[in-house]
C-alpha cells in the first residue's frame, strides 16, 4: 500500500486508535506504533506480535547474521566494531555524546531534515517526550537516557503531516523493529536508523520504584547506567556519584519492576539499526560502535575526527558466572551488601571484560527472558525466540 492510496486504511485506523488498543496487551512495550494511524500494520510490526529480526536483517542489510559466527551470533549483522569516546564530551550527555554528536552533524550538513529523540517533560526529568527535532539546540535537548518506555514512534504522523522526506531515527530495539516493518509507508526518500542497545527497561513508575529500592537519595538521581565493572553508578544533581554493586541490589523487590515486553526481548543489541551505540562491549569508560551497514559506516564517518578510538577487545570466561546465576536470580537471592561490595571487587579483578562481558550481559538476559516467556507465554516460545538466541540459551541449563 502506497502512502497516497492509503488515506481511508489511515482514516479507520485513526478512529481505532482512539480507543488506545495495545494488541500486544500486556506484552506492549508502549513503542508508540499504535498511538499513530500506523497501528493497522501493527500485526505485522510489532515486535511482540510477530518477531521477524532475521528477515528484516536481510531487508536493511542484505543478509541474516551468520550464526556459526560467535561475533555475529551475538551483536547481529555488522561491518566493523570499535571503542569510542567524545575527546571533548557533551555534558550531561549519557555517556560522551557520541549519539548527540552524529544526529547533529547529519542536520548540520542537510543529510536529513528532522531528528526523531526523546526530550524529557519539563515536570519530570524521566519522562520521555517523544519530538521530531529541527535543530541542534531540540537534539542536545534530548541528550541522556529517559530509561523507561518511551513512545518515539509516536510522532510518525507528523513525518507525512510535514512534508519531511530525509530523517534520522535515534532508538532502541523494539521501536526500531516496527519502525523497520512500516518504513516502505512514511514516504520518506532516505531513512537513517542510529540505535542505543537496551534491557531491562521500566514503565516511569516501575523507575521509582528501582529508585527507591536501589538509591540512597532516589529524588536527586539524574543519569545512572549498569556499569562494566558490575555495579550501576547512580550520578546526582550535585554532581556526586554513587555507585552499587549488582550482587547487592533487591532481586526479590525489583524481579517484577521491568516490564513484560523487556522479560521477552531478544533483540538487546538493536539488530536492525544502521549504527549502534552502546557501553557494554567496550572497556569501562568507552562507548561500543557497531557498524551494520555500509549507511551507518558514513554516519560514524561523520564524527570520527571528534573521536578517541582503540579497537574492541575480550577477556575472560563467562560461562561458569552466567550458570551459578541462573537459579540464583531464580530464586531471588540477594546477598547482604558486604559479601556484595567484595564480589563485585573479586569478579572485577578476574571478570569478563570487553565483547565477553557483553556475551555475558546477552546470556544473562536471554536465559531469564527465556525462562519468563516459557512460564507466561509458552504459546509464543517457538515463534518469539529468534534461531540466534535458541543457540545462545542452548549453551545452559535452566531451572523447570
Ligand atoms: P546521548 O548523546 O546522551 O543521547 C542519548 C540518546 O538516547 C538521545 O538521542 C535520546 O533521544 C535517546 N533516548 C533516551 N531515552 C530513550 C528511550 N527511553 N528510548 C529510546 N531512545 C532514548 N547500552 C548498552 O551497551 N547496554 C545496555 O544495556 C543499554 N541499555 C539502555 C537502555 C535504554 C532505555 C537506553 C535509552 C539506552 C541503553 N543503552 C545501553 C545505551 C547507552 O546507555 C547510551 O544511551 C548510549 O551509549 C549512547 O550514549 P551517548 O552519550 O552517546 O548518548
Amino acid at each position: 500500500m502506497s502512502p497516497a492510496t492509503d488515506r481511508s486504511a489511515h482514516r479507520k485506523a485513526r478512529a481505532l486508535k482512539t480507543t488506545s488498543r495495545r494488541p500486544a496487551k500486556e506484552l506492549c512495550s508502549e513503542c508508540g506504533l499504535c498511538d499513530t494511524y500506523y497501528i493497522h500494520y501493527v500485526k505485522d510490526a510489532c515486535a511482540f506480535l510477530n518477531q521477524q529480526v532475521e528477515q528484516l536483517e536481510v531487508r536493511n542489510h542484505g543478509r541474516s547474521r551468520d550464526l556459526d559466527n560467535e561475533r555475529e551470533l551475538y551483536f547481529g549483522v555488522h561491518q566493523d566494531m570499535i571503542a569510542a569516546r567524545k575527546q571533548s564530551p557533551i555534558e550531561g550527555a549519557q555517556w560522551t555524546g557520541i549519539v548527540s554528536s552524529i544526529a547533529i552533524e547529519m542536520l548540520n550538513r542537510g543529510w536529513v531534515e528532522g531528528v526523531v529523540c526523546v526530550q524529557n517533560t519539563p515536570e519530570d526529568r524521566f519522562q520521555p517526550k517523544p519530538v521530531i527535532a529541527r535543530t541542534p539546540e531540540e537534539i542536545l535537548a534530548a541528550r541522556v537516557n529517559k530509561p523507561t518506555l518511551s513512545p518515539n514512534l509516536s510522532v510518525l504522523e507528523q513525518i507525512e503531516q510535514s512534508g519531511l522526506k530525509r530523517l534520522l531515527v535515534i532508538g532502541v530495539g523494539c521501536q526500531i523493529q516496527a519502525l523497520r516493518a512500516v518504513q516502505d509507508q512514511l514516504g520518506l526518500e532516505k531513512l537513517y536508523v542510529l540505535g542505543t542497545p537496551c534491557v531491562d527497561n521500566v514503565t516511569r513508575a516501575g523507575l521509582q520504584k528501582f529508585l527507591d529500592t536501589t538509591s540512597r537519595s532516589p529524588s536527586t538521581v539524574v543519569h545512572y547506567e549498569f556499569m562494566q565493572d558490575f555495579r550501576v553508578h547512580f550520578k546526582h544533581e550535585d554532581g556526586s556519584t554513587e555507585t552499587v554493586p549488582f550482587f547487592g541490589l533487591n532481586t526479590k523487590e525489583l524481579k517484577d519492576v521491568f516490564a513484560p515486553s523487556c522479560m521477552s526481548c531478544f533483540d538487546y543489541v538493536n539488530g536492525l539499526a544502521d549504527l549502534v551505540v552502546g557501553y557494554m562491549g567496550a572497556p569501562f569508560g568507552w562507548q561500543w560502535i557497531t557498524v551494520r551497514n555500509q549507511t551507518g559506516q558514513e554516519m560514524l564517518d561523520l564524527v570520527m575526527d571528534q573521536l578517541e578510538t582503540q579497537p574492541v577487545m575480550s577477556e575472560g570466561n563467562r560461562h561458569k558466572a552466567v550458570q551459578q546465576s541462573i537459579p540464583a536470580y531464580d530464586k531471588g537471592m540477594t546477598l547482604p551488601m558486604w559479601a556484595a561490595k567484595l564480589m563485585g571487587v573479586v569478579i572485577e579483578k578476574i571478570g569478563p571484560k570487553g565483547l565477553e562481558y557483553g556475551r555475558f550481559s546477552i546470556d544473562s538476559h536471554f536465559t531469564r527472558n527465556y525462562l519468563y516467556l516459557k512460564r507466561n507465554h509458552p504459546e509464543k516460545l517457538e515463534a518469539h525466540v529468534p534461531e540466534f538466541a535458541k543457540r545462545i540459551v542452548g549453551q545452559y541449563k535452566l531451572p523447570e
